[in-house]
């Protein structure tokens, strides 16, 4: 928050955020911004931070370059919802440098150009956002367990290898309900349930952190972005699972109804078992909280049929009669069972 407030600083935005606890990094920011004006900046990383940063920086004026290493932008969502934002963007004026793996920031006193040996982009500001590492170093000096991911290892209370040590959230572990393993998601709702949890247990009420599916979403210009589950092959094969899945686009409100958007989802399954593994959405509106009805899905472990057959509400202004998971569903279903 406090380097995102100097930023703010720097532009010389009119300040939202100016109530923030100085951090150190305003008056640097200000100080700079009396000798450096930023045109374009150069973003590194196309995840969550890189997407919100891009619409806030576009907003505000300035040239966008975001460099992405991988060939997709949000990867956890696979590429079929990347390839529909990553068109988006380049309609609102980003340039994206995909497949672009960033390898130094130049310039004599100020930033002036971003990018590697044979692509460079002049560039006035770099924003770096590419990703977090579970932080581990307290932990692993006082002799606690590291898991395969590379986050705290803990059982389903949340209890390290040490029984008097337990461990929440963002340097943790938690079990994928979908893969059944450990993983590391990183976010918010995970970190505040599993505090809450080995707080009930430690006062004396055992209760179990809880799985995770990895339910996320995230804006990208008016565009929501989504995901739940295990969305791609490698990953579902490595889990021991045949993923087929399907992309189907549908409709967010009834088609009398005005004002409807595209929303695209891919959805995931397993051949054998018919079990529903996971899904990714794009759209306008109506995306971002009906990922949640596959995210339940998930936890339930239901098969395609079974969440083909859920009552979800229906008004001609919210949504078609047959919701578009429950459209999904049923082109999924025609390929699972065929
Ligand atoms: C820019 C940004 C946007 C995000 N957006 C979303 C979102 O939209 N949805 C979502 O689900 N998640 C989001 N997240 C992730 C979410 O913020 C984290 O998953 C969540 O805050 C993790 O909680 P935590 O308690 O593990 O860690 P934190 O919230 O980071 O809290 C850890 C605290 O521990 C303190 N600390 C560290 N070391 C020590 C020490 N040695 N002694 C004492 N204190 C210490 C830190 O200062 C910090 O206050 C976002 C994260 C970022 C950075």
């Amino acid at each position: 928050m406090d380097a995102g407030a100097a930023i703010w600083e720097y532009l010389g935005a009119d300040a939202p955020v100016a109530d923030l606890p100085a951090m150190g990094y305003g008056e640097v920011a200000s100080g700079y911004a009396t000798t450096h004006s930023a045109e374009s900046v150069g973003i590194i990383g196309g995840g969550y931070v890189g997407i919100e940063t891009a619409e806030a920086f576009a907003e505000h004026g300035l040239d966008v370059h975001l460099f992405e290493m991988v060939p997709h932008t949000l990867q956890p969502f696979g590429a079929e919802a990347a390839a529909t934002v990553e068109d988006h963007l380049r309609k609102q004026g980003i340039d994206l440098h995909l497949d672009t793996a960033v390898e130094g920031i130049d310039g004599a006193g100020s930033v002036e150009r971003i990018g590697t040996g044979d692509h460079t982009v002049p560039v006035d500001l770099a924003l770096v956002g590419v990703g977090v590492a579970p932080n581990t170093e307290l932990a692993e000096a006082a002799g606690i367990e590291l898991g395969t991911t590379g986050a705290i290892a803990n059982d389903r209370y949340g209890q390290t290898n040490d029984d008097q040590v337990y461990t929440a959230r963002d340097c943790a572990e938690a079990t994928h309900t979908v893969t059944g393993e450990p993983d590391h998601v990183p976010l918010a709702l995970t970190a505040n349930r599993a505090g809450r949890a080995i707080g009930a247990t430690l006062a004396g009420d055992p209760t179990p952190i809880g799985e995770i599916a990895g339910t996320a979403a995230v804006k990208a210009f008016d565009l929501e972005v989504a995901r739940t589950g295990v969305i791609d092959e490698e990953s579902a094969a490595e889990a021991g699972f045949d993923p087929v899945s399907v992309t189907i686009t549908a409709q967010s409100r009834a088609h009398y109804y005005p004002g409807g958007e595209e929303i695209q989802i891919t959805l995931v399954a397993d051949r054998e078992s018919e079990r529903v593994l996971g899904a990714s959405m794009v759209g306008r509106e109506g995306v971002a909280k009906r990922i949640d009805t596959v995210a339940a899905a998930l936890h339930a472990e239901m098969t395609v049929h079974q969440l083909s057959y859920l009552d979800l509400a229906y008004a001609p202004s919210f949504s078609p009669v047959w919701d578009p998971v429950l459209t999904a569903t049923k082109v999924l279903h025609g390929k699972v069972a065929g």
